[in-house]
């Protein structure tokens, strides 16, 4: 038997289409399906599965064709970004550059629970800011 996980289910894609919702806004939702779709250069019914799909997980709100996160969404966008960053920081320790170490985490961040972030974190010395110098704990 495994462990539960406490992180909710959601696939590569939808990681991304929520990573975009907020930062395409700088945070400041709703964003437009059309632009949406555009931002992650996929076609709009694809877009529009993709937003259908969270609404269904309660992670993203669609009204008129606007979309945003609802609170479910918001957290789960945070501790993608946190883990990110933790996981980055920790592959930039061992030499890997901050680029690489991107690109490779955005990957498999979305599955990474909060408890593996700290623990990581804590092992490196709790650093405040990411390779790229941005808060790690930006929202706590
Ligand atoms: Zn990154």
């Amino acid at each position: 038997m495994s462990e539960k996980r406490n992180t909710p289910e959601i696939t590569r894609k939808e990681r991304d289409c929520i990573m975009r919702i907020v930062e395409m806004t700088n945070d400041s939702f709703p964003v437009r399906l059309c632009d949406l779709s555009r931002a992650m250069d996929v076609k709009p019914p694809s877009a529009f599965e993709l937003v259908n799909r969270l609404s269904k997980k309660g992670m993203v709100r669609a009204k008129n064709g606007m979309i945003s996160l609802t609170d479910d969404g918001r957290r789960t966008y945070d501790r993608i970004k946190f883990s990110h960053r933790a996981l980055e920081s920790l592959l930039v320790k061992g030499g890997i550059s901050a680029d690489t170490a991107c690109r490779e985490i955005e990957t498999f961040d979305y599955i990474v629970e909060r408890k593996t972030a700290l623990a990581i974190l804590k092992t490196i010395g709790n650093p405040s800011e990411c390779p790229h110098g941005l808060p790690i704990r930006s929202r706590e």
